[in-house]
């Protein structure tokens, strides 16, 4: 077991997740001088690392690079204390207090925990996806564009992110057509408005795909439009997923409530405080509603707020 930094043999404080609720959370609670341990899973800093330019970060007014902005976020956590190991969570017992968690074999304590997991991309569940991914099945435009320079590419989706990767993608493949299955999109207006002036890009309304075929990389797909139930097969280098995202709460499952879709349950509107006294849940592990960097890192700040006004309640 790790030792921890109290003289005794837990944490005060352990964060899960580092995204922007996570990094916020290890922020406000390093200044509230907690030191608490922040694990990053496999891959810190969340969503935004996915990200090109956001635009709708306060007070960046020429906007930031979401990986730039992580980075600053995770130093300025460090320089308030926060301890950040750079692993996964790989179970957790909430049944009794301390509370463990575990990476692999390494077991550490905690009297509190602040869960901040966040969201992972939604596959399709059709044939070929699972099989030609990394292959020509992409789910980050900024991490794979530019392996699509002169290519036909296709991005699956209609909200803000689909609407973003075709737009990065633009600067690579020849030819960006987006599929669409209803005849709107949910993406905000102004990234619509973009879409709808870039002349490379096309929209496919009332089109799903079906199967993605290839023998070591993506070749075809097979499409339907679901008003005519027509059938085709396209031609195609690359898909991109970008359908959204489901809460990373495999580990929680048997150990606090979630809802029907797999987020964690809050006992109120307005506490973070899950089904488990002094387990708290913040960011989109926890909303399905807004999703945004900046509400992620207002709950990360939240439950560090309730976490250390608990602590202060039971352990001083
Ligand atoms: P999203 O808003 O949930 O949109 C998902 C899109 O995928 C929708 O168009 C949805 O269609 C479609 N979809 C879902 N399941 C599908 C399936 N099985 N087959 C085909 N299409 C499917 O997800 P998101 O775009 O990842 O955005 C998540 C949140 O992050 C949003 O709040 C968004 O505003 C925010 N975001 C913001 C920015 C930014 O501000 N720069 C960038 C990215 C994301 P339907 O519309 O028919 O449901």
């Amino acid at each position: 077991m790790k030792v921890g930094r109290f003289g005794s043999f837990r944490f005060k404080l352990i964060i899960i997740g580092s995204g922007p609720a996570g990094f916020t959370a290890g922020i406000y609670s390093g200044r509230a001088e907690l030191k608490p341990l922040l694990f990053t899973g496999d891959k810190q800093g969340g969503q935004l690392m996915n990200t090109a330019l956001v635009e709708n970060w306060p007070g960046a007014e020429k906007g930031v690079m979401g990986s730039d902005l992580m980075m600053k976020m995770r130093k300025q956590a460090e320089k308030f204390g926060a301890e950040v190991i750079d692993k996964k969570v790989t179970r957790v017992d909430f049944s009794k207090r301390p509370f463990k968690v575990w990476v692999g074999e390494e077991e550490f304590q905690a009297e509190a925990v602040i869960i901040a997991t966040g969201a992972e991309n939604r596959m399709l569940g059709i044939p070929g996806e699972k099989k030609l991914l990394g292959k020509g099945v992409a789910v980050c435009a900024v991490c794979d564009a530019p392996f699509y320079k002169n290519k036909r590419v296709l991005v699956i989706g209609g909200g803000d992110s689909a609407v973003e990767d075709a737009l990065v993608l633009t600067k690579y493949a020849n030819e960006v057509k987006m599929v669409v299955r209803r005849d709107v999109l949910r993406a905000s207006k102004i990234m619509v408005d973009r879409v709808k002036n870039s002349p490379k890009i096309e929209i496919l309304w009332n089109s799903e795909l079906k199967e993605v075929m290839g023998e070591n990389r993506v070749e075809k797909v097979r499409m339907v439009n679901n008003k005519t139930n027509k059938e085709q097969e396209l031609a195609v280098d690359g898909v991109f997923l970008a359908i959204g995202h489901k809460p990373s709460t495999e580990i929680f499952k048997r150990q606090l409530e979630l809802d029907e879709k797999g987020y964690i349950k809050r006992l109120g509107e307005f506490t973070t405080m899950t089904s488990v006294e002094g387990v708290f849940a913040g960011g989109d592990v926890v909303d399905f509603r807004y999703k945004q960097a900046v509400t992620a890192a207002g709950m990360g700040c939240m439950a560090a707020l309730d976490a250390e006004r608990w602590l202060e309640k039971n352990y001083v």
